[in-house]
C-alpha cells in the first residue's frame, strides 16, 4: 500500500510519515500543494492524506483538479473550528476528512476504511491455502494460527495475495512497499521474502527468477 501525504508543516509530515511507515505502508510526501498535485497525478496512490491550508496551491484546489482526472481516495485534515472547509472538502470529492489535531489511531481507521470502500478488495479476509489474511485486522494465520509479522512483511504478503496467481514483478513491489528513499536498497525486498517463507513456509511464495514474485 502506498500513500501519499501532503503537508506543510514539517514536525506534522515527518512524525505522520514515520507513524504510516511503522503501520507499513509506503509513503511519499510533498510539501506544498503544487508537488503534491503533481505527485498525485504521476503515481497511482492507495490513498492520499491531504492538508486543506497549504503554500503555492491550497488542498481544496489540489483536489478539485485531482477529481478531473482521477478517484484516488483522500482524507483532509481540516482545523477544529473548520466546518464549512469541512462540507469545501466533501463537495470537492474528499472521501473522508480528520480534524486537528486528531488521535493517529483514529485516522488509521479512516484510512483503512477508505482504501476498503474504494479499493480493489471486495472481501477483508482471503484464504491461500492453509494461510488466511485478514485485511481489516491485518493479520495473517497459518492452520488457524496467528502468525506474527512485521508491517512489512504484511504489507508483502498482502500484496501479493490480492493479487495472486499474478506474476509481481520486483519493481512493482518496491514501489507498493517502500518509498523513495529506500528503494535503492535493493536486497531488502529479498530479505522480507525470506522472512516471509520462514514463517509462512517456503512454498507460500514462488520466485520467478529475474521477473518476481508470486502466490499461487
Ligand atoms: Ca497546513
Amino acid at each position: 500500500m502506498r500513500l501519499l501525504l501532503i503537508e506543510d508543516e514539517p514536525d506534522l509530515l515527518d512524525s505522520l510519515a514515520q507513524a504510516l511507515r511503522e503501520e507499513g505502508y509506503a509513503v511519499d510526501t510533498a510539501e506544498d500543494g503544487i508537488d503534491g498535485l503533481d505527485k498525485a497525478l504521476t503515481w497511482d496512490y492507495n490513498a492520499i492524506i491531504l492538508d486543506g491550508m497549504l503554500p503555492r496551491l491550497d488542498g481544496w484546489a489540489v483536489l478539485e483538479r485531482l477529481r478531473l482526472h482521477k478517484r484516488t481516495p483522500v482524507i483532509m485534515l481540516t482545523a477544529r473550528d473548520g466546518s464549512r472547509d469541512r462540507v469545501r472538502g466533501l463537495d470537492h470529492g474528499a472521501d473522508d476528512y480528520v480534524v486537528k489535531p486528531f488521535d493517529l489511531a483514529e485516522l488509521f481507521a479512516r484510512l483503512r476504511a477508505v482504501i476498503r470502500r474504494t479499493g480493489t478488495q471486495t472481501t477483508t479476509r482471503l484464504t491461500i491455502d492453509r494461510v488466511e489474511i485478514d485485511t481489516a485486522a491485518r493479520t495473517v494465520r497459518l492452520d488457524h494460527q496467528e502468525i506474527p509479522l512485521t508491517a512489512r512483511e504484511y504489507a508483502l504478503v498482502e500484496y501479493l495475495a490480492i493479487h495472486r496467481g499474478r506474476l509481481v514483478t520486483r519493481s512493482t513491489l518496491y514501489e507498493h512497499l517502500f518509498d523513495e528513499n529506500e528503494s535503492t536498497l535493493s536486497n531488502l525486498l529479498d530479505v522480507h521474502v525470506s522472512n516471509v517463507r520462514k514463517k509462512l513456509g517456503h512454498d507460500f511464495i514462488q520466485t520467478r527468477r529475474g521477473h518476481g514474485y508470486s502466490i499461487v
